[in-house]
């Protein structure tokens, strides 16, 4: 046994409750070195999510000097930031908490093998997850391509309970020097955005938890109806706390059962959304290749569009299709985007505009707080098609058609599009607060005639659909 430091190398597992891997730390007895590496992978998030990180990793330090513990922060390649605190610290080894994605799967399977061969402990932990991705199984041994079966196999499985957060953590004496958070200007690339979405964002353990309370003593009864209904607060919010674990998923899943034991209707359809993310990340590890290319590479030789100024239009919350606009523009303005309108822009963008789905997956990346690498590229590629248990392609969602039964009162095109009232309120007025100078825009302009006809644009889908299957 050994009572060399620990290096507690933490990413998106930004909470102290629900925490396998400092739970086990503090059952060591050992002294711990909470860390956090700014590396060149989370150097590549977009603007959002990256602006968004930094306000966990803020109230994450916050969270552990209420233990006692100073959280470090350092930047370069997670290797050599490592191996640097080791040498510092006479730490005995690296403990995290295991990620899924392309990126971090090849960072981690590098650091765990340079370190095990410098004789260093080097050990990785669930938590991200209710089920690691290889503990589900078909029948035959093989993994789910298709949500149904997926969904009647694990709802049943046992979820451990999750850990309380320790009330001790044994520190060191001395702690290692830390960058300051503001010299990392992890928000850099917000602009003038920040200030904005800083309105709407839930940050840390604490407010996340009270969000998860708050919704399944309330709006969890009428989930079932209300998830579909973008001008409706009838959802969790909780993606953009989940996303930086800021709540851990098993706290929510237990916290989601015992509200359908106590009779909650919605509390089932809570719980089958929570296996929509197992199962993107499931996807993920099985077929990486989900984040970066056609899941169905029959898919390949579709003639997607690229860049044009119909995107761009689109980007902006410019189409002049009201319901495809109020979903980028409250994207831009909460850094969020209700999943209904979800599907709909991104039908919009891979069918009317018939732009490769990579398109719309980027601008998701750069502009949600809650983005997250599986449920993104599966949210994407069903839209688009080209994905596991997709929507065929050819049924194009109509956004006006969806717009009469979604949000037929129009409340939430008018809540985001300050042209098409009289009076904006003030959402629909921070879109232009939001937005950078550059794209030159004001609420007192006319709102732009449709980019698409969309009979047009449905029947240019349709026979690209057709041709392809010729
Ligand atoms: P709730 O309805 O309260 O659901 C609870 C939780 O279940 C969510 O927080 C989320 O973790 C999970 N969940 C719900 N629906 C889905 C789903 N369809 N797929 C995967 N997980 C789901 N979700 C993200 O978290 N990050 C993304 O980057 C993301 N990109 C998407 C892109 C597209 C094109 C589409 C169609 C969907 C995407 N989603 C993404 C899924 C979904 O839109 C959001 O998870 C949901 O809107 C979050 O709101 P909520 O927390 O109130 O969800």
């Amino acid at each position: 046994m050994t009572d060399k430091p620990l290096i507690l190398w933490f990413r998106r597992d930004l909470r102290l409750g629900d925490q396998p891997m400092l739970a086990a730390a503090v059952a060591s007895g050992r002294p711990v070195v909470p860390v956090f590496i700014q590396d060149p992978e989370t150097e590549a998030l977009g603007a959002a999510p990256k602006w968004r990180l930094g306000l966990a990793v803020a109230a994450f330090s916050k969270a552990l000097e209420g233990l006692g513990l100073r959280l470090t922060l350092r930047r370069g390649a997670a290797l050599e930031v490592l191996r640097a605190l080791i040498a510092e610290t006479g730490a005995g080894g690296v403990w995290w908490s295991r990620l899924y994605d392309p990126a971090s799967v090849a960072r981690d399977t590098g650091v765990k093998a340079a370190l095990k061969e410098a004789g260093l402990e080097a050990r990785s932990f669930a938590g991200h997850l209710l089920h690691e991705p290889w503990d589900v199984q078909t029948g035959q041994g093989g993994f789910y391509r298709v949500f149904t079966p997926y969904w009647k196999a694990t709802r049943g499985m046992v979820v451990a309970a999750p850990e309380p957060a320790p009330g001790r953590v044994r520190g060191m004496e001395v702690w290692p020097d830390s960058d300051r958070l503001e010299g990392w200007r992890l928000g850099a690339a917000m602009n003038r955005g920040a200030e904005v979405v800083a309105r709407y964002q839930a940050v840390g353990e604490d407010a996340a938890r009270a969000k998860l309370g708050a919704f399944l003593d309330g709006p969890v009864a009428r989930y079932a109806e209300m998830r579909d209904l973008p001008g409706v607060a009838g959802t969790s919010r909780l993606s953009e706390n989940l996303t930086y674990g800021e709540i851990g998923i098993r706290e929510v899943w237990h916290a989601g059962l015992r509200a359908r034991d106590e009779g909650r209707a919605g509390a089932e359809s809570f719980l089958r959304e929570l296996a929509w993310r197992e199962f993107s990340y499931h996807l993920m590890h099985h077929t990486p290749q989900i984040t970066t290319g056609n899941w169905k590479p029959e898919w390949d030789n579709f003639p997607w569009r690229g860049e044009s100024d119909a995107v761009e239009r689109w980007r902006r919350g410019m189409t002049g299709e009201p319901f495809v606009d109020a979903g980028l523009r409250e994207m831009y303005v909460t850094g969020t985007m209700h999943n209904r309108v979800r599907m709909i822009v991104g039908s919009y963008l891979t069918k009317h505009l018939l732009t490769h789905w990579k398109v719309g997956l980027a601008w998701f990346a750069d502009c949600l707080t809650d983005w997250d690498p599986a449920a993104n590229a599966m949210g994407w590629q069903w839209v688009a098609g080209s994905g596991p248990d997709a929507a065929p392609y050819f049924r194009v969602f109509n956004p006006a058609g969806q717009a009469e039964k979604f949000d037929a009162d129009a409340r939430y095109r008018r809540r985001f599009i300050a042209e098409l009232t009289k009076q904006p309120g003030r959402e629909a007025l921070a879109f232009f607060d939001a937005v950078p100078r550059s794209w030159g825009i004001r609420p007192d302009q006319a709102y732009p005639r449709p980019v698409v006809d969309l009979a047009a644009g449905r029947a240019a889908a349709l026979a690209a659909y057709g041709a392809r299957n010729a």
